[in-house]
């Protein structure tokens, strides 16, 4: 009896990615396969029968690094006929079968609106002994009506939508993921459901730019509407989005994150740049005084939001003057965290053939200043909470431990994470992850909290029900997947969020 041939998922880019990656490997253990357990059989070199790349195309170096990755692999692959190798994502949406010319050795390419058809690909590429390339220009079925393989056994990304309408000039996004489709609310809402029945208490809704959900069937105020209908929803403790777009962020989705009490005051709201100037050869459609105000009218609904961003320094024509106003932005907006990226050609988008592009010494420069101001600003707004009472989703995965204490990690309401002592003298029982625990902060550091001494308060949850029993996969708390719990985005390095 020939056993399950094993499967491994390499997920680089954004939120979307890590979403379907979800997919990429609920499709192959549907289609019977396992995923690899690294060192199983105690050799760590051992190779999984099939690795997918889920690649991104954001930044210049994408290429580079995909095919830096598969080289690695040839080798192993020309030990190994019966290995398989699959690229998706963006870049094999971009660059389809030169990727089969530049890497032979390589079954599948397979792109972002048929992410559906791997396994079949995978089984035709063996079939015929020969390399299936297979990109469609439009989306087959929505990504979310596939079966998927969730890292996380208490929280969940849940896209409402995919592609994008917007043309900022960096952005190879619109041109590999398309126009905006938008999914029905009712879909929506009892994916969501069924999620919470198997045990999940936080959901993340995920969109390129989720406020202008709805535009495909004409209901401007659909994603108001759909935060207010997750508040009724019984067993989901929390609510988060990813990503909004300042041009289409509008008051009555404030209202909604402020009256609905299981939707997070937490917010990643992409500015690029602070100058006006910026933002128009950006075409990011708003200017400094409308983001900011949106950041005023956010912090008066919801005075203990925490607000996160992405910015790029060094776009072509950036000038001194241009720069200072970002940092100006970034002084008055105190945000909590900001993804920060040095401007980067991105062959085929509008910005890569603007002149003036900034000299790398002087982005290198701007960017570290950029980067020690919100680090700065960062851990001035952590110092405020020490002395605070909050409540934690308890991760997966242990705290930041020192000599004397024994910690775990768990997320605020507002998405800080903090490290809290596994102290539960206090309370009935220990925390599981997805558990609720209660904790005073005793420490700020800049891009994390600290809460010792014993644990005030816990509140068990569905989650900590379905987590036990999951855990016969892998080992007890301590030993998380190593990805950051869903919330606030944390895009793998080398991808700003987009919307
Ligand atoms: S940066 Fe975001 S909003 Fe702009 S085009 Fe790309 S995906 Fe769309």
């Amino acid at each position: 009896m020939t056993s399950a041939r094993t499967y491994e998922v390499r997920t680089y880019g954004c939120q979307m990615n890590v979403h379907d990656s979800e997919r990429l490997s609920g499709l192959l253990e549907d289609a019977g396969y396992v995923r690899h357990q690294a060192g199983a059989d105690g050799d760590q070199a051992a190779c999984a029968d099939v690795v997918v790349f889920n690649t991104c195309a954001v930044r210049e170096n994408a290429d580079n690094k995909l095919y830096g990755n598969l080289s690695h692999l040839a080798p192993i692959k020309a030990a190994n006929p019966q290995m398989q190798i699959a690229v998706g994502g963006c870049l094999a949406q971009k660059d389809r079968s030169t990727i089969t010319a530049k890497a032979p050795y390589v079954d599948v390419v397979f792109g972002t609106h048929n992410i559906g058809s791997l396994p079949v690909l995978l089984e035709r590429a063996r079939v015929q002994e020969e390399a299936q390339v297979e990109i469609l220009e439009s989306l087959e079925v929505f990504p979310s009506t596939l079966p998927t393989k969730r890292e996380s056994a208490y929280a969940a990304w849940v896209s409402v939508s995919v592609g994008c309408n917007n043309t900022c000039t960096f952005c190879i996004v619109p041109s590999l993921r398309g126009k905006e489709k938008d999914r029905r609310p009712g879909e929506i809402l009892a994916e969501i459901e069924a999620l919470v029945a198997e045990g999940v208490s936080e959901i993340t809704l995920l969109g390129q730019n989720v406020n202008s959900y709805g535009v495909e069937f004409g209901d401007r105020q659909a994603f108001s509407k759909l935060l207010r209908a997750c508040g009724g929803i019984e067993g989901l403790e929390r609510v988060r989005f990813t990503s909004p777009h300042p041009a289409e962020f509008t008051d009555d989705v404030i209202e909604a994150m402020a009256e609905t009490p299981n939707v997070m005051p937490q917010l990643h709201m992409p500015l690029q740049s602070g100058s006006d100037r910026m933002l128009k050869a950006m075409r990011r459609s708003y200017r400094q005084s409308k983001y900011l105000g949106i950041i005023e009218r956010v912090r008066a609904a919801m005075p203990d939001a925490a607000i996160t961003t992405d910015i790029i320094v060094g776009f072509p024509g950036e000038t001194e003057e241009d720069f200072q106003a970002t940092l100006d932005v970034v002084r008055q907006a105190r945000f909590s965290g900001a993804f920060t990226f040095q401007y980067s050609k991105r062959p085929g988008t509008p910005a890569a053939v603007l002149d003036d592009q900034v000299p790398p010494e002087v982005v290198k420069d701007r960017y570290n200043r950029l980067v020690d101001l919100v680090n700065q600003i960062a851990w001035d707004e952590n110092k405020l909470l020490v002395g605070r009472e909050v409540e934690l989703m308890v991760a997966e995965g242990e705290g930041r431990k020192d000599a004397a204490t024994h910690r775990l990690s768990g997320r605020g309401p507002d998405n800080r994470l903090v490290h809290f002592e596994a102290d539960f003298s206090a309370v009935e029982g220990e925390a599981r992850p997805g558990d609720l625990v209660t904790v005073g902060i005793t420490y700020a550091a800049p891009h994390h909290l600290v809460a010792d001494g014993p644990v005030r308060a816990l509140r068990r949850t569905r989650s900590g029900d379905a987590w036990a029993p999951r855990q016969g996969r892998a080992a007890p708390v301590g030993v998380g997947l190593g990805m950051p719990t869903v919330g606030v985005p944390a895009p793998l390095p080398d991808a700003p969020a987009c919307g």
